[in-house]
């Protein structure tokens, strides 16, 4: 086992990575920027060291820094949390190449599977569900108007190195398809630095199932269940659950399944994510893996009592998986409600600042997982999400209580925060009933005002 870990990011998930290398008496090495000097897991590590100014590109994404750092502080891996360098598949390589265990798969199971295009077509030769779609990138609007008569308007045009919800626009028609490509290819190379984009059929008022993987590199491979992350506003996630409440047995056992064999189709092995879209009739479609833990893990672990993290290290090392699929039984219910330093009156305007006081909820079956705390200041220069609220409790109806109670409990005083839009979520009956699809935090509560 490791004797020390450098952890590449800032934020929550520094956090948490450090808490399980502390338990496992791993010791720690965290890496900042100037805007996150004074952060309390840059205080909790055993050494820490400045990358550069504020701005990601100046620090949390500077690959020669972060190297220099693990070998001044003789650093044995690196775990690259999500966002920032977590899937790019040459930091993974540099880590390598220098001697250092990536926690995470491969690099080339990471390029392959990080090219959405390329992981569609690796999805078909596992046998998975994709959904219907162009062959392959499209190179122009003619390419794109032919696909898009074999699919049947609406389609959605999405990037093939697009990620967290950016980079995807919907074309209702030939005339809308004609900009909204050219657009596309603009923006995705823009954000990217890749103009490729492909067509999917748009599927109306889908909800998003994805399924938990684990291997390791003895060829073991484990789903650990799905979590319903369908309540999302922009294309991103806002609150996650395990189990998702209205899915057959038989469609989740094919889902889990299907993710399985995606990942050995791919060689892969450490944690990963293989997301689904559901449609209305419970047919279930592929649509990207994403090769890192991934921000809503806590209600996977809260189901199956497996530390996932924890999990990722002991992989990396090249322990061998320490249950078998049998083994992994989902009991009760957990839901996770991102707490995002918004303004929701302000159609969700970022509000940095200081946070001059703070009450976390607390009581049976509830994790809070965050980096801040009374006197902390949300600097400007990253994501808005400040915590994640976590409930696990025997049933669906008894979580959704829980977190209403730990969402009127909770007080962050000098910033707006979006608890208060988590609560009125999580009492609509809609979402009482399980039937929120990906469309209907917009469609519902914000018709008005996004
Ligand atoms: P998850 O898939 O873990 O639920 P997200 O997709 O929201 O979470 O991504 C995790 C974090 O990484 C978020 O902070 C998101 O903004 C960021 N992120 C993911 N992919 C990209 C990308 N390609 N470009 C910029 N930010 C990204
Ligand atoms: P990202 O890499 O940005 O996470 P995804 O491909 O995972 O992109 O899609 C993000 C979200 O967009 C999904 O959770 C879903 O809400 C919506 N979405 C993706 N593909 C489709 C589709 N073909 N039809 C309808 N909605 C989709
Ligand atoms: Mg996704």
């Amino acid at each position: 086992m490791y004797n020390r870990i450098l952890i590449a990011n800032r934020g929550e998930i520094a956090l948490r990575v450090m808490r399980a290398c502390k338990e496992m008496g791993i010791e720690t090495v965290a890496v900042f920027s100037e805007a996150d000097r004074g952060a309390s897991y840059v205080q909790l590590a055993d050494e820490a060291y400045c990358l550069g100014g504020p701005r990601s590109v100046d620090s949390y994404l500077k690959i020669r820094e972060i190297i220099a750092a693990a070998e001044v502080s003789g650093a044995e891996a690196i775990h690259p949390g999500f966002g920032f360098l977590s899937e790019n598949a040459h930091f993974n390589e540099v880590c390598r190449d220098s001697g250092i265990d990536f926690i995470g798969p491969t690099p080339d199971a990471m390029q392959k599977l990080g090219d959405k295009n390329t992981a569609r077509s690796m999805a078909v030769n596992s046998k998975v569900p994709v959904v219907p779609g162009s062959d392959g990138l499209v190179e122009d609007y003619s390419a794109a108007v032919k696909a898009a008569k074999d699919i049947g308007f609406p389609v959605l045009i999405k990037a093939t190195a697009g990620g967290g919800g950016k980079g995807m626009r919907i074309a209702t028609d030939e005339k809308t398809l004609e900009t909204a490509i050219e657009q596309a290819m603009l923006e995705a190379q823009a954000a990217f630095g890749n103009p490729g984009v492909y067509l999917e059929k748009f599927v109306d008022r889908p909800r998003h199932v994805e399924v938990q993987i684990i291997g390791d590199q003895h060829g073991n491979i484990c789903h650990l269940w799905e979590r319903d992350c369908s309540t999302q506003r922009r294309h991103q996630k806002l609150i996650e659950e395990s189990p998702s409440s209205r899915l057959p047995d038989k469609v989740r056992k094919e889902l889990c399944e299907s993710a399985v064999r995606m990942a050995k189709g791919a060689d892969y092995y450490n944690a990963g994510t293989v997301e689904f879209i559901v449609d209305q009739s419970d047919n279930f479609y592929f649509i990207e893996v994403n090769a890192r833990i991934q921000v809503e893990h806590p209600v996977t672990e809260m189901v199956t009592g497996i530390d996932l993290i924890k999990q990722q290290i002991r992989v990396a090392a090249g322990e061998k998986l320490p249950f078998k699929q049998k083994d992994i039984v989902c009991r009760g219910a957990a839901i996770e409600c991102r707490i995002n330093a918004e303004d929701p009156e302000k159609n969700f305007q970022p509000c940095p600042g200081t946070i001059e006081g703070m009450f976390v909820p607390g009581g049976y079956g509830v994790r809070f997982d965050s980096h801040t705390h009374a006197g902390y200041t949300v600097p400007p220069y990253y994501d808005s999400m400040i915590g994640k609220l976590i409930v696990h409790q025997p049933t669906r109806e008894e979580a959704i209580a829980c977190m209403v109670r730990c969402l009127r409990e909770l007080r962050v005083k000098g910033i707006k925060t979006t608890a208060d839009f988590q609560q009125t979520i999580l009492k609509h009956p809609d979402f009482v009933a399980g039937t929120v699809d990906t469309k209907w935090v917009e469609r519902v509560l914000l018709a008005n005002n996004s």
